[in-house]
This record gives structure tokens, sequence and C-alpha cells, in this order.
């Protein structure tokens, strides 16, 4: 049962800057469990990138009120004046940094801003230093975009985070971007202040290099982590950093679709240009959403942090108690990126050797019926992501069948 990674189709020749791109793998573990759940199999996903909370009724009232006050109509080209205020304001309130307006700018998805930010600054050749394991659109994007990902490993050994020798080594005259992401998807881990500042020092030293940070899913974190963004910290770093954010991850509004970003004011006004020609503005009706939930109350996100960091802590507890997985407490983010070292080698029931991350997860899916991303899908093996945005009873399940999978493997 394979799904091809490749766009292909007889007659059908994509473009050369899609060619070498696949599907999503992440995709594609979902799209075989689904069809295994059609087919009747008890399958349990721990695929998905997404809370499983609902958007908070406030947001979802601000969203009708807008509907019938008739704000149906294309909005202003990056952002309603209304939504970039806010964001002004979320800046400043939460992470200490001053944009102006003109220097904040709105998109269908943070996705969509990386899109923009690359398609805006790559011209072919260019280079984007990606940390793996990485979020597997990154190098996808950067492709798409004509530039070249140039991936550094970090492993769990290092906490899953870039060291400043492999950043100075990694930079080139052709390097336009490094793409930080914090905490990480898919690893949890996060960086404290102390932990940015050599990379801050190095970026210091090579004014041509520009910051990417993404701090997605900077409301989820565990133990009173201190969240910290590079501009906060480094403010001679403002003029060449983008810092991207959104409402999907904290506000539970991934189908909404609205992403955000503070940056350069040129380099917005190219991500512009690049939007008009794609979709003209975000959602009219989600922007309205965007704006309550950014301005209206905060309280509930404390409340689902530590709904997360329970099952966090479940899953964690758990994955170390099987014999060949070694899982780090991630810092933040609703992931644990395990190592699978331990059951490489191995022999499954049927006889099949488990010699790669995604032999690992195969087996899982079929004979566990337990759905995870093996590592190579971010880049870093052996390794395999669980999302534990699920309940506690689905969570205690999964982890029942995964411990007598791997207690049936054989050497
Ligand atoms: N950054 C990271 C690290 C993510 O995990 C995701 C979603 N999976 C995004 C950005 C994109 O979020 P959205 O497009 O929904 O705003």
């Amino acid at each position: 049962m394979t799904i091809s990674t490749k766009i292909e189709e007889a007659g059908f020749k994509p473009a050369s800057r899609i060619a070498s791109i696949g599907v999503s793998k992440i995709l594609q573990v979902g799209a075989r469990a689904a069809a295994m759940k059609r087919d009747g199999l008890p399958v349990i996903v721990l695929g998905a990138g997404e809370p499983d909370f609902d958007t908070p009724e406030n947001v979802k009232e601000a969203a009708k009120a807008a509907i019938d006050a008739g704000e149906t109509k294309y909005t202003a080209l990056d952002g309603t004046p209304a939504l970039k205020k806010a964001i002004v304001e979320k800046f400043r309130r939460e992470n200490g940094i001053d944009y102006d307006i003109d220097e904040v700018t709105v998109a269908t998805g943070a996705k969509q801003i990386l899109f923009n930010a690359f398609m805006a600054t790559l011209d072919p050749g260019d280079e984007v230093i990606i940390p793996t394991p990485y979020w597997t659109s990154y190098s996808d994007i950067v492709e798409i975009c004509g530039g070249v990902s140039v991936l550094i490993p970090c492993d769990a050994k290092a906490n899953f985070r870039l060291q400043a020798e492999q950043l100075e080594t990694a930079i080139t005259s052709k390097t336009r971007w490094i793409l930080l992401n914090s905490p990480s998807n898919p690893s949890g881990a996060a960086y404290s202040a102390e932990d940015y500042r050599p990379l801050l020092d190095v970026l210091i030293r090579h004014p041509h290099v520009w910051l990417m940070v993404d701090d997605m899913y900077e409301h989820i974190v565990y133990d009173d982590f201190a969240v910290a963004t590079p501009v906060a910290i480094e403010p001679r770093l403002k003029n060449r950093t983008l810092t991207i954010n959104g409402v999907s991850k904290a506000y539970a509004m991934t189908g909404w679709r609205i992403g955000y970003a503070g940056g350069p004011k040129a380099l917005i006004k190219a991500m512009a240009v690049i939007q008009s020609q794609a979709t003209s503005c975000p959602c009219s009706v989600s922007q309205a959403a965007a704006v309550e939930a950014l301005n209206g109350p905060q309280k509930f996100l404390k409340e689902r942090q530590e709904s997360f960091r329970r099952r966090r802590d479940l899953v964690v507890e758990r994955l170390n108690d099987i014999d060949g997985l070694d899982c780090r407490t991630p810092e933040g983010a609703f992931y644990t990126f395990s190592s699978c070292a331990g059951v490489l080698g191995k022999l499954t029931p049927k006889g099949r050797k488990i010699e790669a991350d995604h032999d690992f997860t195969d087996y899982l899916l079929e004979e566990a019926h337990v759905a995870v991303v093996p590592g190579s899908a971010f880049g870093l093996s052996p390794y395999f992501r669980i999302s534990y945005a699920t309940s506690q009873a689905e969570l205690m399940e999964a982890l029942n069948r995964i411990k007598h999978a791997c207690s049936a493997l054989r050497n």
C-alpha cells in the first residue's frame, strides 16, 4: 500500500519547479490512515498538526457579526487596518517589539507568509539555512521559490537546537536567510533567550544574512518556559528579521487561514506585491475573527496549555517506558519527537526487518493501527513524531498498542 510521493499522471507534465517536490509525507500518512479507517480498521491517528479544541465562542461570534455587518468584500491587500492594529499591539504587549502599522502583514495562514517572503526575496541558487528536524513545508516552499535549502542536523543530543558553530560553518556568500522555529514542529524544542544569544551574535557578524523566525507555537509552552523571540533580544537584527506568527495553533483557528508577520517595511511591501497577484487579500470574515482572537480574553490559553501539558507528560512517560524508544521532554508545541534507534535491525512478527524510521512507522500503522509520522519526513532520522492533540483515552490506547508492537519485535 504505497502512495506516490511525486505528482505524476499519464500525459501530464508538471513544471520543473515542482518536479522534485512530493505531496507532504504528513498528508500521505493521513491518507493511508483514512483509507484503512474506511476499510473498517480501528486506526488511531496521531499525525495531525492541529489543536483538538474548538475556536473560542467570542471569536466565532465576531465572525458572525462581521458577516451580518456586510464585511464580505475584498479588504486591504495585506490586512485590514483593524487587524494590523491588533497585531502591532500583540507584538508590543506579548513580545516587547515595536512595529509600525506598515511593518506588519497578514496572509492566508503563516504558510502564505513564508511563501510571500521567499517568493519576494529568493533568486535562483540563493540559500536558506534550515535546522533539522524542520516543519516539512519549509524546504518545499524554498525550492518552489527557486532557493536551495541547506539542512543542518540538530539531533536529540543537541536538544534539537542549532549551535552557533554550525550556523557559522553553514553561512556562505549565497546565504539569504536562516529560518528558526521555536517551539518547534516537530521536536517541541524551544529556544530561550540564552539559547538564542550565540546564534544572534553570529548573525550580527554576517549582515547579508536575514533571519526568519516562526513563533507559531509561542503560546503552547510548559513548565514556565520563558519564550523569547530574536528581535526582542537583539534589536540590531530588527531591520533584517521577519517575525512570523498566526492564530491557527494558539486560538484553534487552523481552518480560518490567518497568519501574520512583522518585519522591515521594504520586505513587507515586497511580500504584498506577491500576495496581490495570488490571493488579493486574506478572507474578510476570518480577519474580523482574528481581531477578536488577538484583542479578546486570553485567559483560556493557560487552561489549554495545562491540558496539553498533562498529555505531554503522559506521552513522554509512556514512550520512555518502551524498550527501544527514547523521548526527550519537549518545552512546547503538541508533538513528541522520539528516537527509535533502539528498534532498528529488529524483525517484525512477519519477518520484515526494521531498517529505517519509516519501516517502524509503517509497522505501527499496519500492525498496531497507530498512525505517526517518520522523522525522515522532517529531515532527521531515526525518529518519529507523535501529535498528542487528541484525547487522553485515545493516547493511552495508542501507547498501549505501540508498547505491545515494540515488545513483539525480535532480534
Ligand atoms: N509554522 C509551523 C511550525 C507549523 O507547524 C504550521 C502549521 N502546521 C505553520 C507554520 C502554518 O500555519 P498556518 O498556515 O495554519 O498559519
